[in-house]
């Protein structure tokens, strides 16, 4: 991908995210269009014809950067006195046009629309290191309208390789507590709270969780479940906001923005100690009731 290419999926990126406007500092659009080389550098600002320019003008008054930039004009090589170089090998100043794809900001994560568009993002993200060591990025699963969300600590090797949530031995016994109270994956969601693998399986740092949790809560904003289980420490205190062991936050029934949330032990850890099987299969009919109870059932 060139310069004007990345710039041009940038642009349209910032539109999908329902932007409308874009500041480039103090740069006309002509600027930053010569900047990038779609217009030749030496060329007076005249050489533009009227009707061309008008164009660009009006495309830019109802924020269609996409016409700008397809209707810029290569240099013809009589329009520059000087070769333009490749826009990589001279970052205009203004504008990123770096090798490494665009940061979103936390608000740009907000403002995506559904559980699709924050796959993709999850995807594309580069707000943490760990994209680098990862095969792909394990957004979750399951259905958009849940009325429960399993929460667990992040991809594992399994997860790594398919890009789905709790696939390996973990996701067979999630399932199996799932079923318990009669759930299937597919009526529930299941997500985690860092949507890239650690590498190694470290635990996700406090800086990863804070790059990556902001994906975690516009997916709850959207799902709008009845009920989030956080199945495990990570999990837990990321969505209740607490340093509180998870031995002391089980039991109760906590609220995330007003959604009841219950929390559990890891399925991970009940594969390390089998006595906690019991007290999970207590919180997770308590997450069962719960539902019931807001369904109506
Ligand atoms: N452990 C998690 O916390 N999440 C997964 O997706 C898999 C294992």
């Amino acid at each position: 991908m060139d310069a004007k290419e990345k710039l041009r999926a940038y642009l349209e990126q910032r539109r999908e995210l329902g932007e409308s406007e874009l500041v480039l500092d103090s740069m006309s659009v002509e600027e930053a269009l010569r900047a990038i080389g779609a217009i030749g550098k030496g060329a007076p600002m005249s050489t533009t014809p009227l009707l061309e320019k008008k164009r660009d003008l009006a495309d830019v008054e109802r924020g269609d950067w996409r016409s700008v930039l397809s209707n810029a004009r290569t240099p013809a090589p009589s329009e520059s006195s000087s070769p333009v170089p490749p826009p990589e090998a001279n970052p205009p100043s203004g504008i990123t046009v770096a090798g490494e794809p665009e940061e979103l900001f936390d608000s740009d994560i907000m403002r995506l629309s559904s559980l699709k568009t924050i796959a993709k993002a999850v995807e594309a993200c580069t707000r943490c290191p760990l994209y680098k060591t990862a095969t792909h990025g394990v957004p979750g699963a399951g259905a958009a309208k849940a009325r429960l969300v399993c929460v667990g600590e992040a991809p594992g090797a399994n997860e790594d390789e398919t890009g789905l949530p709790f696939v390996g031995a973990a996701g067979g016994l999630l399932t199996k507590i799932l079923a318990a109270v009669e759930l299937t994956r597919e009526e529930v969601f299941i997500t985690n709270v860092v949507k890239h693998r650690p590498p190694g399986n470290r635990n996700p740092t406090p800086g990863e969780i804070e790059a990556c949790s902001p994906y975690l809560v516009r997916q709850l904003e959207l799902i709008k479940p009845k009920v989030i289980v956080a199945f495990g420490t990570f999990a837990a205190q990321t969505l209740l906001n607490t340093k509180t062991p998870i031995g002391k936050l089980r039991g109760e029934v906590h609220r995330y923005h007003g959604i009841p949330l219950v929390v559990t032990y890891h399925p991970a850890a009940l594969l390390r100690n089998p006595s906690w099987k019991r007290p999970t299969w207590e919180d997770v009919k308590l997450a069962r009731r719960i539902l019931d109870s807001a369904t109506g059932a």
